[in-house]
């Protein structure tokens, strides 16, 4: 298991939680202050938008990407 370290926007304290690792999880409940930490436009998750890792939902996403791109560059050689 992945743990993120997730910085809570409104209290500004810092929580060690565990990552999904099948979908991206676009709220948290901060165990401090209570308050839903909601995903930020432009990212996958609260891990994406809050904490000091990605989650390994868009690494996975990355390296997909990756390898599409080097899929494009090999045919253009041919
Ligand atoms: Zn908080
Ligand atoms: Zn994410």
């Amino acid at each position: 298991m992945t743990k993120a370290k997730l910085t809570c926007p409104k209290c500004g304290k810092d929580e060690y939680v565990e990552m999904p690792t099948t979908y991206c999880q676009i709220f948290y409940k901060c165990g401090f202050c209570s308050k839903m930490i909601e995903t930020e436009d432009g990212f996958c998750c609260v891990f994406c938008s809050y904490s000091d890792v990605r989650c390994p939902y868009s690494q996975k996403h990355d390296e997909q990407i990756r390898t599409f791109r080097m899929d494009i560059i090999n045919v253009g050689k041919v």
